[in-house]
């Protein structure tokens, strides 16, 4: 017993420093003393020597960093040298393009929840809020979503024409430029607000803002191109496209063949210095109507004319429209949103050296320039789309729902409606915190390239997943396509984000925990870095003192790993309020979790790992999930703890923890050495998996938010267009909803009477009218009931054509209003 008792006394000191992280020398005098006291208390002599000599052989050599180096460190850094993969070019560049922020902390097993909570709300400034409920909104009462993906395959000339006057594609080009010089989440809630409108519209502002020519020029454009272009661009009398991706290029753009060879031609009767290029460009968004293109290629100096180089690298270029041999103007049609986007083409067109993004000096520099500016872009384009996307859901399927009647009730009041309801309304609270955390990261000066593909990734993909749910709870009313139908197109166009800026798949099983796992670990990119340091002796230092850093965080993580485990995360420091606490306690937990299986997976695995995608792509998932819950808990603060979100939160939050317990156990379970897998899994999951995903209560309660009006659900459909004007189905729907609600309990009485036989007339006026005579309904209900029901038709009618319209070449009269792309 005696024996026992020591044991456990160095033990639970031993586990206890190493949960709080302390420095060796602490963890050596804590242990010591623990067995010390209970060793001699208990009467356990042996015992206590026998520990104590083991601290010491451990804490003594550790504790000298020369005999350590010499004798551990510099044999490690021997095989650590041989077994890390080389990183090309491209991996490197991509490693260190990108800043860490709050996600580091969740990598590390230990986040510290302040870091978060400290970060200032993000708003929009007075300008910023003036410009949405100006412009924007204007825009918005312009837009014609039929119009423009049936009948123009193309915006209106006046829609073009707003667009470019009010600086729409200016907003991140600063104002001395004449740019709008917008915050990252004006920018996220401008095109927000623009997607619950039309994809259409919300894509073509999107692009000239994201990562582009004039992104590019701002960072590497040399000052006359900058003052030639900017101007220009901000007020849209150029109109930019980015031309990268080819029939040989798409997820792995470096692959790309296009190439520019140097050479000198006359120009204007002048010997001109210059590239001869040939391009295969597709797929290349607003290309079709483009004034200028940027185009990537590989550069080639055969002559020397530059220099000693003769393989450049991928340099960039801006080519104006007017470049002879620049063929350009034929459109894809993607998804029947038909934004612009076509195919750029030439052979050996001429452009001289002055057309290089930056100068002939950034020739070769084009991957590191795309990459560096690539996850700005990335954190506002398509997250800001599909956040606007299913916030309309929200709005659109959270009325329709209730307006919609069948077996006598709302369809909204059935089970399994309700269950496509929650899911809408608790991944619409989750993609929203999400969008907003990465637009804020930036707000902040940050690159986020992780969170940057998180966001790409998961607001894409749960916009996919809303907005089919927002298309089965409209049934036929959601397929039949005209200008009543407001969900199809939104649905139809999906895969395009799933697809563009990195696709889906790549997203999540190459570049978020690959790139995350080295970018957010606190040692594993020190490591490395350390083999590329010249001097023997720095190297053995710094490799020394990242790998014993590494070696404490993992046991730490093991450590806590398992003790926030089979205490259920019930312990442990935790920021929030009392319903919160809880919530940052199992993130804590999964945080330690997933570092230890991060280092083990690493470590077992080393460079292998690369090509174990879907080992890979799970410990994204957690990663991901991690973020996306404390993005949701700052969201939950920043709105001041509002009581009624609770439901929202705590439905995305359980869907959240769930997801990541079964990415973990899907990681463990497929990890290829079985012994290593069973002791994670001991670990890990002590008492086995016991998160649940959110309860079916939980779910209705969800539901009834967002078929109600109410704070929580105008805080779900902030940005918003809900307007009721006369192009906005969906305003008019949410401007009846409280009429809808009011007529539910007249409904009821009324369709009792009915259901009785009292009544002679087949007329549903006429049997409101003898409802009223009955005394079963008094005249105010009646005239409500009749109001509703010819509200309610408008919105679950749909549209019919005359077959000869809905023709597939359809040959249009001279009359019919034409889009930018015919005056092209
Ligand atoms: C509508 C639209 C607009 C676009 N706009 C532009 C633009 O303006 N400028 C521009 O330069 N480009 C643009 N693109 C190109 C876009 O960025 C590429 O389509 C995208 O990078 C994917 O390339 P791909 O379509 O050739 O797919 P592929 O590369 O052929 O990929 C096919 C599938 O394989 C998966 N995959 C590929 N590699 C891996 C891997 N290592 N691991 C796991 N999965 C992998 C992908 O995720 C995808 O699911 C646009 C594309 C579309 C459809």
């Amino acid at each position: 017993m005696s024996v026992l008792l020591t044991l456990l006394a160095a033990l639970i000191a031993t586990g206890a420093c190493a949960y709080h992280r302390t420095s060796l020398r602490t963890w050596a005098i804590a242990t010591a003393l623990a067995t010390v006291v209970v060793g001699v208390l208990a009467g356990a002599p042996v015992t206590t020597v026998i520990l104590l000599i083991i601290v010491a052989v451990i804490a003594v050599p550790l504790l000298m960093p020369a005999f350590r180096r010499r004798q551990i460190s510099a044999p490690l850094l021997k095989i650590f040298a041989k077994v890390t993969p080389k990183l090309s070019d491209t991996e490197q560049t991509a490693l260190e393009a990108g800043t860490v922020g709050f996600e580091g902390e969740l990598f590390s097993g230990k986040p510290d929840w302040h870091e978060l909570l400290k970060q200032p709300k993000p708003e929009l400034s007075v300008e910023e809020q003036a410009f949405l409920d100006g412009p924007v909104e204007q825009l918005c009462s312009m837009i014609d979503d039929w119009q423009i993906t049936h009948e123009l395959g193309d915006l209106p000339p006046e829609v073009w024409e707003f667009i470019k006057k009010n600086k729409f594609f200016g907003m991140i080009i600063p104002k001395q430029y004449g740019g709008l010089q917008f915050s990252a989440l004006a920018h996220s809630a401008v095109l927000q607000k623009l997607a619950t409108m039309s994809a259409t519209v919300a894509s073509t502002v999107a692009v000239p803002n994201s990562l582009g020519p004039a992104e590019l020029l701002l960072h590497y454009g040399s000052d006359e191109q900058k003052n030639f272009y900017l101007p220009r661009l901000a007020v849209g009398e150029e109109i930019p496209c980015f031309a990268l991706t080819g029939p040989y290029a798409g997820s792995d753009a470096t692959s790309l063949t296009d190439y520019g060879v140097v050479c000198k031609q006359m120009v204007d009767g002048v010997e001109t210095l210059g590239i001869r290029l040939t391009f295969d460009k597709r797929y290349i968004t607003l290309a079709p109507v483009a004034t200028v293109v940027g185009l990537a290629f590989r550069m080639y100096d055969p002559d020397h004319l530059l220099g000693d180089k003769e393989d450049l690298g991928i340099t960039l270029a801006l080519l104006p429209r007017s470049t002879p041999g620049l063929e350009i103007g034929r459109r894809h049609y993607p998804l029947n949103i038909p934004f612009q986007n076509g195919p750029v083409h030439g052979k050996d067109v001429f452009a001289p050296l002055t057309t290089l993004i930056g100068g002939p000096h950034m020739a070769g520099h084009g991957w590191r320039m795309l990459v560096e500016c690539l996850s700005v872009g990335r954190a506002i384009s398509l997250p800001s789309n599909a956040t606007g996307g299913v916030r309309m859901a929200v709005a659109a399927t959270g009325a329709y729902a209730r307006m919609r009647k069948q077996f006598g009730l709302a369809v909204a009041r059935f089970e399994g409606v309700e269950e496509a309801l929650a899911r809408i309304g608790g991944l619409t609270y989750a993609t929203a915190a999400l969008s907003r955390a990465t637009a804020a990261a930036v707000d902040r000066g940050e690159k986020p390239a992780v969170p940057s593909a998180i966001a790409k990734y998961h607001a894409t993909e749960w916009g996919r997943v809303v907005a089919g749910d927002s298309m089965d709870v409209h049934g036929g009313k959601g397929v039949q396509l005209g200008p009543k139908n407001y969900a199809g197109r939104a649905w139809q166009g999906v895969p395009i984000a799933i697809t563009v800026e990195g696709a889906n798949i790549m997203t999540r099983s190459l570049m978020i925990f690959g790139q995350g796992a080295i970018r957010c670990h606190p040692y594993v990119l020190k490591e490395m870095q350390s083999l590329s340091i010249a001097d023997y002796g720095d190297r053995l230092k710094a490799f020394d003192r990242a790998l014993f850093g590494h070696i404490g965080f993992g046991i730490s993580n093991a450590v806590r790993a398992f003790t926030l485990g089979i205490t259920g995360s019930a312990i442990g420091d935790a920021a929030g309020d009392a319903y919160t606490r809880r919530y940052y306690r199992k993130l804590n937990r999964y945080s330690a979790a997933l570092a230890l299986c991060a280092d083990v997976f690493m470590g077992v695995l080393g460079g292998k790992l690369k090509f174990k995608e879907k080992l890979s792509a799970r410990l994204g998932d957690v990663l991901s999930y991690l973020y996306i819950a404390s993005a949701m808990l700052k969201r939950y603060e920043d709105t001041g703890r509002p009581e009624a979100d609770r439901p929202l939160l705590a439905w995305a939050f359980h869907e959240c923890v769930w997801r990541m317990q079964m990415a973990l156990d899907g990681a463990i379970r497929n990890f290829p050495v079985k012994p290593v897998g069973w002791l994670l899994r001991v670990l890990v999951f002590p008492f086995g998996r016991r998160e649940v995903p959110p309860s079916d209560r939980l779910g209705r309660r969800v539901a009834a938010i967002i078929t109600a009006p109410g704070e929580a659900r105008d805080r779900l459909t902030e940005w918003a267009y809900l307007t009721p004007s006369a192009n906005n189905t969906v305003g008019r729907m949410n401007a009846l909803l409280p009429d809808v609600i009011a007529a539910e309990p007249v409904e009821r009485k009324f369709l009792k009477a009915q259901k009785t036989g009292q009544f002679t007339s087949h007329e549903y006026n006429d049997q409101l009218l003898e409802a009223v005579k009955a005394g079963v309904i008094a005249d105010g209900e009646a005239a409500l009931l009749k109001r509703v029901r010819e509200g309610t038709f408008e919105f679950i009618s749909v549209d019919d054509f005359d077959p000869k319209e809905l023709r597939a070449a359809v040959v249009r009269s001279e009359s019919a209003p034409k889009g930018l792309a015919d005056a092209a």
